[in-house]
């Protein structure tokens, strides 16, 4: 099928390049065009693992190709992926912009039939927008449908997540978007669910505020845990046995980021109370999202006593391991609140250091190049990002290196007995040894 994929960022590139994997005829467009431009010379702008192999082979093929030019993109495909980013505005609202110029773009572009899909998360009846938008700027009556098709790949392990989902949804009005949506997702032997636009674009916003609850719910229960001197791993264990609850998402920690929880919470919470629902559940699950933040930096300031001119020395900047993603990454806020009250910060992140570089623009950050290198000459270190290799560090060396061996570990990672017998002050989340005496 001949595709084209707007918006190349996390979604859209994986996204394309897959469905070129699969055969397909993909070309993908930015309206950034020095994305663009680096693209065509083979430069991935994003860390995604086995993504380079995955865009250079089919661009090898010929069945994936990048353009800046919306036009051109519109005008050579029959299915146009509508993929750009849908970020929060200050009032929590997504912010549609993007799709809105994207919409009025191909309206203006169209030379046939086109089915035009939201692959981006977009509040419920944004379909009914792209919809008006397309029918009010269309220069001819060409046919169009529009689908809706929202995207659960996760960041790290996208490309797996593409080609082996748990479902595909797809929103539908008419056969004919249905046939071809079926016959492009048929390769992936994936269920699919077909609905109505409304119903999948719910979908998207309600599987995503209720992975966030499940983190809010297993964190507030962290808490507790804290409190009583229960361990908040075993509590988690204990319940994910429970096939109607499961496992996964049951990580108590530093509480959620990312560039979708905490945007996608703030929409649904956003159109909800819009069409006159008040979604009090969701409110408390983004509040204490909050507060567990907070909580961790209290862990930090109730073990230095004072902050100003401690070096504290953080591992893990990305939102999540395998990823450069730092969006919303909870490491921010935390290096922001430590540069305030006077510390002195080194990091090392295994591939985030510089999109830091580029946001927090403060001189000075140290930025290291190992684990180690942060651990030299700091009062703490702080565990944010559970890489694999910060997994297997040398805690003899670590502890050696530090001024002062405490460990705060905001993923619950380290086995606190070994910890303890490293000789380490370790301080975790809702787990036995994170009882004060
Ligand atoms: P991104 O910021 O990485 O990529 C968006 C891309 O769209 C950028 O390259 C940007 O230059 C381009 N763009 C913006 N406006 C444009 C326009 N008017 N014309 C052409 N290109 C334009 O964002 P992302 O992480 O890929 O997310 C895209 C959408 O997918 C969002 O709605 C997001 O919520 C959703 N989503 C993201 C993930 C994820 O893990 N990142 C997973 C599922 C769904």
């Amino acid at each position: 099928m001949k595709i084209s994929i707007i918006g190349t960022g996390y979604v859209g590139l994986v996204s394309g390049a897959c469905f070129a994997e699969l055969g397909n005829t993909v070309i993908c467009a930015d309206n950034d065009p020095r994305k663009v431009a680096n693209l065509k010379k083979g430069e991935i702008p994003i860390f995604e693992p086995g993504l380079e192999e995955l865009v250079k082979k089919n661009v090898k093929t010929k069945r994936l190709s990048f353009t800046s030019s919306i036009k051109d993109a519109v005008v050579k495909s029959d299915i146009i992926f509508i993929a750009v980013g849908t970020p929060s505005l200050e009032n929590g609202e997504a912010d549609l912009t993007g799709i809105e110029n994207v919409a009025r773009n191909i309206a203006i572009n169209m030379s046939g039939y086109k089915l035009i899909v939201e692959k981006s998360t977009v509040p419920v009846e944004t379909g009914e927008w792209v919809k008006k938008t397309i029918l009010n700027n269309r220069k001819r009556s060409y046919e169009f449908d529009v689908a809706s098709n929202p995207e659960f790949l996760r960041e790290g392990s996208a490309i797996g997540d593409f080609m082996n989902p748990d479902r595909v949804v797809i929103g539908v009005e008419s056969k004919k978007a249905r046939e071809l949506l079926t016959m492009l997702y048929r390769p992936l032997k994936a269920p699919i669910v077909v609905t109505d636009i409304k119903s999948a674009e719910l979908i998207k916003h309600a599987s995503n505020s209720f992975l966030a609850t499940k983190i809010s719910f297993i964190n507030a229960v962290s808490r507790v845990c804290d409190k009583v001197g229960a361990d908040i791993n075993e509590v988690a264990y204990g319940m994910g046995l429970d096939k109607r609850i499961g496992p996964q998402f049951l990580c108590a920690g530093i509480g959620y980021g990312g560039s979708c929880f905490p945007k996608d919470v703030d929409a649904f919470v956003t159109i909800t109370d819009k069409i006159g629902y008040d979604f009090e559940l969701l409110k408390a699950v983004r509040e204490i999202n909050q507060q567990q933040k907070k909580f961790f930096l209290g862990k930090v300031k109730e073990n230095l006593w004072i902050i100003k001119d401690k070096t504290v020395g953080i591992l893990g900047i990305s939102f999540k391991p395998n990823t450069d993603d730092i969006r919303s990454a909870p490491a921010l806020d935390f290096i922001r609140f430590l540069l305030q009250e006077g510390a002195h910060v080194k990091v090392y992140d295994p591939s985030a250091l510089e999109k830091a570089k580029a946001v927090l623009q403060d001189t000075k950050i140290r930025y290291c190049t190992n684990a180690y290198e942060v651990a030299r000459g700091s009062d703490c270190l702080l565990l944010v990002t559970e890489w694999d290799e910060f997994k297997e560090l040398d805690f003899l060396k670590i502890k050696k290196l530090l001024k002062r061996p405490l460990l705060i570990d905001g993923r619950n990672v380290y086995d606190p007995v070994k910890m303890k017998a490293l000789g380490f002050t370790y301080v975790c989340i809702g787990r036995r040894s994170a009882r004060k005496g």
